[in-house]
């Protein structure tokens, strides 16, 4: 039997993190819906296309291709056949992609992929619209979330730790406008599905996070 776990929530929460353990544990595949809009902006920042040219993005969201593939259980993304993996976790793409991912072509073209895939493997999906839009009958939905302020400092963490030059304040503002952004846009904003359940992270690490979602997991499975 397919079962289908959906876990959104805004930038930063610890979603990536959580779901792919979840994952692990329950031996579903992990999706990273926001790595296959990264991917997406990656292509349109290599084609010099800014994120106000809707025209530009629309024809040239034609010509990607998006797929997934998974290497030692790891997802990785590929555009146009190329794996793009290594270079779509910076800043410069998660804006790009932020901004690029209210446009409606773009959406219907990664839904659909993101919707084939959970129907053929038990999925634990993360994202922005996955209980509200991708998959409206996933068994279990998580609407995960942490202070702006806790999400920031995660960022700023993981930031540091790979060696990048980073300053906490500029990655708090840019967290709060891709927040808006997500939440404000017209189609399929950021928001809790009504049947989703909250779980807020600020004062919660992994571990309990990871704790918790199964428990929610095994009681929707009675
Ligand atoms: O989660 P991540 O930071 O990788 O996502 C990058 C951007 O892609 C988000 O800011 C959001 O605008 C967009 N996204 C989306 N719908 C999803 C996943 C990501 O609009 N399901």
């Amino acid at each position: 039997m397919i079962i289908n776990i959906a876990i959104d929530g805004p930038a930063g929460a610890g979603k990536s993190t959580i779901a792919k353990r979840i994952a692990r544990q329950l031996s579903f595949i992990y999706v990273d819906t926001g790595a296959m809009y990264r991917a997406m902006a990656y292509y349109f920042i290599r084609k010099d296309i800014k994120p106000e040219e809707t025209e530009r993005i629309e024809e040239a969201c034609g010509q990607a291709d998006i797929s997934i593939a998974y290497e030692n259980g790891e997802q990785q993304v590929l555009l146009n056949g190329e794996n793009v993996t290594p270079y779509l976790r910076t800043e410069e793409v998660g804006n790009m992609a932020s901004a690029s991912s209210v446009n409606p072509k773009v959406r219907e073209k990664l839904v659909s992929l993101q919707q084939k895939l959970a129907a053929s493997k038990s999925v634990v999906m993360d994202g922005r619209d996955i209980g509200t839009k991708v998959l409206p009958n996933a068994r279990v939905k998580i609407y995960l979330t942490a202070s702006t302020h806790t999400r920031a400092q995660r960022r700023y963490e993981e930031l540091c730790a790979k060696g990048e030059t980073c300053d906490l304040e500029q990655i708090e503002k840019d967290i709060a406008e891709r927040d808006y952004r997500d939440m404000h846009r017209e189609i399929s904003p950021l928001a809790q599905a009504e049947d989703a359940v909250l779980v807020d992270s600020s004062h919660m690490n992994i571990e309990e996070v990871v704790e918790r979602i199964i428990e929610i997991y095994e009681c929707n499975s009675r």
